[in-house]
Parts: structure tokens; C-alpha cells; sequence
């Protein structure tokens, strides 16, 4: 995305220019008596990749090796600068993603490891109430790395299998051998970090009902308490979308992506993984709390190209430019092309969003609590199409959480769409 159109959207400094970074709006150490609370997660994004699978709208670049150690450095600093909004309360969450966090040499993991320890409380996370996990690609996880993580205080991986089909796998041109899944969870394993997930990608195009039951089938015999499950979705400027546009394959239809959005969630039920949001599954504790805090609208730091944080009501998102983030800092802080500042009817909104995707739901009260903030009819109005749902079968529960019946997660972004444009 080219990161620079957001930038009209900035805060204004008192130059008058747009501001390179958020910094001005939460490098400020707080008052005693506007202490906020502190940030208890960290995002990581790691932008390197050794190939750029055809389906991916994430930010990353195919390393060329000699960026990773600047690259590293870079994030230190940044790590340092964003590390007072932690307030030295114990982190409760880190998660590095990317691009491909397996891909950075184990010598520049270890300077990460022993920068996140000098910058972080890992106190919760060492004693195994807090949780870290480290993306990885099968083709990259060595006995060598899995012990410099597992040292480092890493708890979990999430593996990226996408599909045990080969064929499927050449379609989403996606590198790598379906076997070394299981050699990496192995290696994963036996260093020590007990915690596992894979992800999954369903609605590929060739892919039958009977593809798809081998995949699950084989996501579920791995040693892993976690697996997403996401359908193939055709983002704007992806290689798959150019091949769609031209005409090379057909994608599945929307008939069939149901078909396999109700086989994943009954399949994988049966196998002990419940679904907990609507396209993640774990067994019963083994809940990504990582991406729970995202999903609650909890607050997160964010570091690293296209990385997106939120504190203190506001949201920011790195630029998801690597020479931008390596040329320009400001006081560590990294450039932007987005901030948005403090704004309570987008905070309702975003909640909505995530929290009708989870299995708990969103908490009624508080939802009907936030309609005062709109007109005094709001509240009305959000029971009214609450009632509509119901009457629809679209809920499952209305009291004291809102919950999407098993139809209703199938349209789980339009419901959501439905009550956020009461809180325009
Ligand atoms: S490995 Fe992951 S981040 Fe890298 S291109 Fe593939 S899907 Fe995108």
C-alpha cells in the first residue's frame, strides 16, 4: 500500500505539518493524576520473507539477509521508545508476526530477546500467565532457534500450514513441504515451548469438500491446541487477485464457502478444538490471549513496518515502508501513515466489529450503556435491531452478552455493520 495517501489524515503539530509519528500524542509521560492504564501487549512485525506467496496483502519484502541486522537495531530503538507506556507493569502478551519472524538470524534473535528483557517486565510471561508467541514458517524452524526462543521466554508458536495438498499449496503458491509442519511443531516441542497452533486456508480454488476434511483432519493430529481456519480472501493488489482478474482459475463460490465454513467449525468441534471466534478454534484454555486483547479492544504497543498499536484511545500504524522505518526516526518513535486520536464512538465501533466475531459475545450492558453517547433514541433503536436479530435466529443469546447463533456467525461482519452505523 503506498503508505504516504493516509498522511492528510494526521494530527496537525504546531508547526503546522503533519506529524511523522504518534509520539507527540503518547511520548508524554502521564500526570500522577491522568496516570492511565498501562499497556500489558506488544505486536511485533517482522517484514521479511523468503518468498511472496500469492494470496498475502501482509507487508513484507523477500529478504535480502543484509537488512535483518538494521532492521534489528531499528526495532530496538523503537522498542525503547514505546516501552514507558508499559509503565513497568508486567507484560501479559507479545506477539511477533510478519512476514516471517523464523526467517531473522538466531544471532539477531537473541539481541531481540535481550532487548524485549531490558525494556519489558517478561515476569507474567516466565511464569506461564502471560503467553509469547513467535509466528514461524515450517521451512525456517531449526533446533537451534527453537532453543534461543524457548530461552528467550517464548511460549507458543503459530505455524503457518495453509494446507497438507501440494496442489493447493503450488495455487496459493505458498513455499513449503507439507511434512516439515510436523518436523517443526516436533522441533518446537522438544525445546520446550508448549504451547502450538496452525493456521489454515480453506476455499481454495480446486479444493473439494473431501480436500478440505484431509486438511482438518491433519491440522488435528498435530501436537497443537490451536488452529485457525481462514477462507481465501482475494485482497486488492495480490498476485491471486491479478490471477483471478486474468482468468486463471475459478474461485470458489459462495455456496461452497459456506459448506466449508460449517464443515471446519463441526469437524474441528468434534476433535476438541471449540470455536472461540469465527475463524480460530482451540481447546478449552488454549485461546489465543494475544489476539483476545485485540478482539476486547484492549490496549497494544506496535513495532516494526505496518504495525498497528493502540493506547490510551489512540490508534497509529507504522509505515509499512522498511526504508522509511530504517531512514526515519523520531526519537525512536517510528514514521506513520496513520493516527487516529482519541474518539469514543469509533472505540464503540471497533468493539462491535471484533467482539460480535467471539464466542462470548459483546457484553449487552455495556453496549446499551454507550448509546447515551449518540442521541437520546439510540438506546431504542440498538434494542430494536437486537429484537430483529433475534427474531431472525441471528442471536443465540441477548442477555448478558450478545451472542451470534451458528447462522448468525456466517454474517457475522454485516450484523456487526448493522449495529455499528448507530453509532456514526
Ligand atoms: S510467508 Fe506469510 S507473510 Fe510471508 S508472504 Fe507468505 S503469507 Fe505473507
Amino acid at each position: 500500500m503506498p503508505q504516504d495517501t493516509a498522511l492528510p489524515q494526521l494530527e496537525q503539530s504546531s508547526s503546522g505539518r503533519p506529524e511523522s509519528s504518534p509520539r507527540h500524542l503518547l511520548g508524554a509521560t502521564p500526570t500522577v493524576e491522568s496516570t492511565p492504564s498501562p499497556v500489558r501487549s506488544l505486536y511485533i512485525h517482522v517484514p521479511f520473507c523468503f518468498h511472496k506467496c500469492h494470496y498475502c496483502d501482509f507487508y513484507s519484502i523477500v529478504d535480502t539477509q543484509d537488512r535483518q541486522a538494521p532492521f534489528v537495531e531499528r526495532l530496538s530503538a523503537e522498542l525503547a521508545a514505546q516501552s514507558h507506556l508499559a509503565g513497568g507493569a508486567p507484560l501479559r502478551t507479545i506477539f511477533v508476526g510478519g512476514g516471517t519472524p523464523s526467517l531473522l538470524r538466531p544471532e539477531l534473535w537473541k539481541g531481540l530477546l535481550a532487548t524485549l528483557a531490558a525494556q519489558f517486565d517478561l515476569s507474567l510471561i516466565r511464569a506461564d500467565r502471560g503467553e509469547f508467541t513467535v509466528e514461524c514458517n515450517p521451512e525456517t524452524v531449526t533446533r537451534e532457534l527453537a532453543d534461543i526462543l524457548a530461552a528467550g521466554g517464548v511460549t507458543r508458536v503459530s505455524m503457518g500450514a495453509q494446507s497438507f495438498h501440494a496442489t493447493h499449496l503450488k495455487t496459493l503458491e505458498r513455499w513449503h513441504q507439507p511434512d516439515n509442519v510436523a518436523r517443526a511443531l516436533d522441533i518446537a516441542a522438544r525445546a520446550g515451548i508448549a504451547r502450538r497452533s496452525v493456521d489454515l486456508i480453506y476455499a481454495i480454488p480446486g479444493q473439494s469438500i473431501a480436500d478440505l476434511e484431509r486438511d482438518i483432519d491433519a491440522a488435528a493430529s498435530l501436537p497443537v491446541e490451536h488452529i485457525s481456519a481462514y477462507n481465501l480472501t482475494y485482497e486488492p493488489n495480490t498476485a491471486m487477485t491479478h490471477r483471478l482478474k486474468r482468468g486463471e482459475f475459478t474461485p470458489a463460490d459462495e455456496d461452497l464457502e459456506a459448506d466449508m465454513f460449517s464443515l471446519v467449525g463441526e469437524r474441528l468441534a468434534a476433535r476438541g478444538y471449540a470455536r472461540y471466534e469465527v475463524s480460530n478454534y482451540a481447546h478449552a484454555g488454549a485461546e489465543c490471549r494475544h489476539n483476545l486483547a485485540y478482539w476486547r479492544q484492549d490496549q497494544w504497543l506496535a513495532c516494526g513496518p505496518s504495525a498497528s498499536g493502540h493506547a490510551r484511545g489512540i490508534r497509529w500504524k507504522n509505515t509499512p515502508r522498511l526504508d522509511d522505518y530504517l531512514s526515519r526516526s523520531d526519537r525512536g518513535w517510528a514514521p506513520t501513515s496513520e493516527v487516529e486520536p482519541r474518539d469514543a464512538r469509533r472505540a464503540v465501533r471497533e468493539r462491535i466489529m471484533t467482539g460480535l466475531r467471539l464466542r462470548e459475545g459483546l457484553p449487552a450492558e455495556w453496549l446499551l450503556s454507550q448509546s447515551s453517547l449518540i442521541a437520546h433514541d439510540t438506546e431504542a433503536r440498538v434494542r430494536r435491531a437486537l429484537e430483529r436479530m433475534s427474531e431472525q435466529g441471528l442471536l443465540s443469546q441477548r442477555e448478558p452478552a450478545i451472542v451470534l447463533s451458528d447462522s448468525g456467525v456466517l454474517i457475522a461482519d454485516a450484523l456487526a455493520a448493522r449495529l455499528m452505523k448507530l453509532f456514526v
